[in-house]
């Protein structure tokens, strides 16, 4: 077998060796890398410093995919040295390696300016995993952060930083946000965008100097003016890494020369990616080098196919809320050429198309980017447009328009970060047996760059496979086009907090009944209380604290803990009843009462009256714990189950939850108080309790499942804390914890809960002190002018733990 040797284990050398090995194979495959890591995905950097992605998430092939395909894998090997002639190759520890094929894939470098002092402790680049490790280490809320470069990466970085808690400028030397990709008018819509964001931008700016002893404390620049930094990121462009090639003796211009079939002007030695200059044209981007990767697989093993012609460049920014699209041609200077544009101001939203004879020759779109998929294949194909200049910018609804995704041509791409078409993709629905999108992005790699086009992913493979079963990650609703745990991620990462700055930067603005609620739950639960709290963004229940009734009035229930009241408080009850004529006095079957029929006007009166605290009744939330006597008069008791189940209830209430939540508490397994069909349940046996969740007896009956076994009283009180914390924070709104339950599986559950590390349970146990400290009596809001002060508070029973 012949020897080849790539140099790089970035995106466009293991992508091309993913292509080569499609082929018969026909190497004994060695990959060099001087990065440490596998390889992944360098688009992806930007979203794991923005907190959307965990390091986890970017990896492409991990090591497994290496051993299975034989591949000699050096992580940590620099290569220094290529001699032609031996066809050898020298890394950085010392080792020769031979080659019959040599692949260069050395990527880019960044371009540093010449800035007096770039050394200083304190400035990063912002290229590879490392880079990005380091700002995540650095970045501090508060901290100053500079960023030096106006373009893609540099506003990528800002947007991460920011979302760290920095405090961003941005320094661009030009007059123009990325204006490779922008006009001044598109740029001038994108630094507004940023600025509202809250990062500042600083145009027209050259850096001349990094300020500071030793560590950087400011960035200088020309004519004088400076500003202060703690940090500094540099991402003022990108240079092909030529390095190799130019000791290789190989023609260079700006990067490595290639022709159509990525051969460069020595007869075994390639090259792919950005290290390459190609018809002039050096790309920054994965599509072109996919593409590249391809034909040289092709070359490479005798099976000469398609040349390469050039990809159309695009971009696309990847800042979440900031749409930005650019292809093509960007000046409409050029001679013969049209401009069609729109603008609004208010909605922040720029769109022009340039059209040349008729085609498109380039497309702007800032703060709307739907279309951008329409577009690229417009100028991809170079389609006549005469007969649908009427709909350029606006287009017919999408079936008329033929962008339903069934109408596209197979040539048409798809996932244009990864250049796969929805040829590709049929293809593998087919001939790959691919029926989820899981599936689809391990096999064809659509849909893991940006994540822009995961929508039509998912309505090719519903067009397409006959069973096709929705992902089970939802989203939230058509306001709000994220699954809810990521969603959780990212209010938690980028630290927002109010519903409607949620809805504004990641929504269409305004929102529904279905993602208000459930925003409004989760900020609660993630802020604890320390968020801006919109009332009208709850259900109607929640913002009265009582339960509509079918003829319009409210039913009352006080919070009865264990269902252990008092004949005081019953005296209160059956005054008010009679004071406000409610229609009814019901015992309900979770052992409190309930006073049906009161009128809005009186809720206010009513609570003062009562002096008892909200039974919740009413909300997605805490409602109550039914106990039995336990051994305080049962003969059969052999756990205190009253004391432990208003303990539960003392610790829980006015604590919200994804959906209402019920608890019981039972003296032995004779279940009395049936705690094995509540969310959450004790169940007293001899010298030990189990503690159960995820039980139901409505619409649904399911057992609950054993969580642990444990000895004593308090430590079941915190397991059931462990379990009702982790289902606050992970299950979806509206989710019971029967759903949940089953959805992770118990094992899962026990894992995250009881049997997670310390660590983990304490940052549970903390995090529901912290709601728990924050929360409040719901009838002591200040809605009502009558509301009492103080309630009467109901004494706890002897035994009752502290
Ligand atoms: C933060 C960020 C966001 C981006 N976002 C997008 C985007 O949204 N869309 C898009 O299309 N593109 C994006 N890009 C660009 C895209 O990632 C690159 O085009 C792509 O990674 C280039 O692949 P490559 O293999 O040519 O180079 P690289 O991925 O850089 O791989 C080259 C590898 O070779 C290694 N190497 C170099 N020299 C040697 C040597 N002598 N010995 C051993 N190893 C060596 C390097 O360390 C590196 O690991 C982004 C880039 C960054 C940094
Ligand atoms: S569950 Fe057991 S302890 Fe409780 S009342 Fe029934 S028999 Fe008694």
């Amino acid at each position: 077998m012949e020897k080849l040797v790539v140099v790089g284990n970035g995106m466009a050398g293991v992508a091309c060796v993913e292509q080569i090995l499609r082929h018969a194979p026909k190497f004994q495959i060695s990959i060099f890398g001087d990065e440490t890591h596998v390889n992944y995905n360098r688009i992806l950097l930007s979203s794991v410093l923005a907190g959307e992605k965990s390091l986890d998430d970017v990896v492409l092939n991990g090591l497994d995919w290496y051993q299975q395909n034989g591949i000699d894998l050096r992580l940590g090997v620099r290569i220094i040295d290529v001699d032609p002639v031996a066809k050898t190759v020298t890394g950085d520890d010392g080792s020769v390696t031979s080659f019959d094929k040599l692949l260069l894939a050395t990527g880019s470098v960044p371009i540093i300016p010449s800035i007096d002092d770039v050394e200083k402790d304190g400035v990063f680049v912002f290229r590879n995993l490392d880079d990005t490790r380091a700002l995540l280490e650095r970045a501090r809320p508060g901290l100053k952060a500079v960023v030096i470069g106006g373009g893609l990466l540099g506003l990528e970085a800002a947007r991460g930083l920011q979302v760290q808690g920095c405090d961003v400028t941005v320094v661009h030397l030009m007059e123009t946000l990325m204006e490779r990709q922008l006009d001044p008018t598109g740029g001038g819509y994108l630094a507004t965008k940023m600025n509202s964001l809250g990062v500042t931008v600083l145009l027209g700016l050259s850096t001349t100097k990094v300020l500071g002893n030793g560590k950087v404390q400011g960035v200088e620049f020309k004519g004088g003016g400076s500003i202060a930094a703690d940090l500094v990121v540099i991402a003022a462009g990108i240079r092909p890494n030529v390095g190799l090639g130019q000791r290789a003796g190989l023609e260079i211009k700006r990067g490595i020369v290639v022709n159509d079939y990525m051969e460069t002007s020595h007869p075994d030695i390639f090259a792919v990616g950005e290290c390459v200059q190609h018809n002039g044209v050096c790309y920054g981007l994965v599509a072109p080098l996919l593409e590249q990767g391809k034909v040289l697989a092709a070359t490479i093993t005798g099976n000469n196919g398609p040349k390469y012609q050039g990809t159309v460049p695009a971009a696309k920014l990847k800042i979440m809320g900031v749409d930005v699209f650019s292809a093509g041609e960007i000046n409409d200077k050029v001679d013969g050429s049209e401009v069609i544009r729109y603008e609004d101001p208010t909605l922040g939203i720029y769109k022009k198309l340039t059209l040349k004879d008729n085609k498109l020759a380039g497309a702007i779109l800032v703060g709307e980017t739907a279309d951008s998929h329409r577009y690229m294949e417009w100028l991809r194909s170079q389609t006549d447009l005469t007969t649908l200049r009427r709909q350029l910018l606006f287009p017919e609804s999408a079936g008329d328009a033929g962008l339903d995704v069934a109408q596209m041509s197979e040539s048409e791409t798809v996932c244009g970060c990864m250049g796969v078409t929805k040829g590709t993709i049929i293809h593998a629905i087919h001939e790959k047996g691919v029926n989820t999108l899981a599936q689809l992005k391990e096999c064809t790699r659509a849909s893991t760059g940006c994540g822009s086009c995961t929508g039509l992913c998912q309505q090719l493979l519903k067009a397409v496979v006959p069973d096709f079963q929705e992902e089970v990650k939802k989203t939230m609703c058509k306001c709000l086009a994220l699954p809810e745990d990521n969603l959780r991620e990212i209010l938690r990462s980028q630290q927002l907090k109010s519903v409607q700055e949620v809805l504004d930067i990641y929504g269409n603005g305004t929102g529904c009944e279905v993602c208000k609620p459930a925003l409004s739950y989760m900020l609660d639960m993630l802020w604890c209380g320390d968020h801006q709290e919109d009332r009208s963004a709850r259900f109607i229940n929640d913002r009265v604290h009582a339960n509509i009734q079918k003829d319009g009035t409210f039913s009352v229930v006080p919070r009865i803990r264990g269902g252990v009241t008092s004949p005081d408080e019953l005296r209160r009850i059956a005054d008010a009843a009679e004071k406000y004529q409610v229609g009814m006095v019901k015992i309900t079957g979770s052992q409190r009462i309930d006073l049906l029929g009161v009128k809005k006007a009186d809720l206010p009166k009513i609570w003062a009256d009562l002096g008892m605290p909200s039974g919740q009744a009413y909300t997605k939330g805490v409602r109550m714990v039914k106990t039995c006597v336990g051994t305080d008069f049962c003969r059969f008791g052999v756990q205190d189950s009253t004391s432990a189940g208003i303990e539960l209830e003392r610790r829980f209430e006015n604590l919200f939850t994804p959906h209402k939540l019920k608890m019981g508490s039972v003296g032995c397994p004779r279940n009395c108080a049936e705690a094995t069909v509540k969310d959450i349940g004790l169940v007293g046996q001899e010298g030990s309790w189990q503690v159960v969740v995820g039980g139901a007896a409505g619409k649904k009956v399911r057992k609950a499942d054993l969580l642990i076994t444990i000895e004593t009283t308090e430590q079941a009180l915190d397991a059931a804390a462990l379990f009702f914390q982790f289902y606050r924070e992970n299950a979806n709104y509206l989710e019971r914890t029967y759903d949940f339950v089953e959805r992770l599986g118990i094992e899962k559950v026990r894992k995250e809960t009881v049997y997670a590390i310390d660590v983990v349970k304490d940052g549970l146990r903390d995090r529901l002190r912290k709601s728990k400290e924050r929360s409040q009596d719901a009838w002591l809001e200040g809605e009502a002018p009558n509301n009492p002060t103080q309630f009467v508070q109901i004494k706890p029973l002897a035994g009752v733990l502290a």
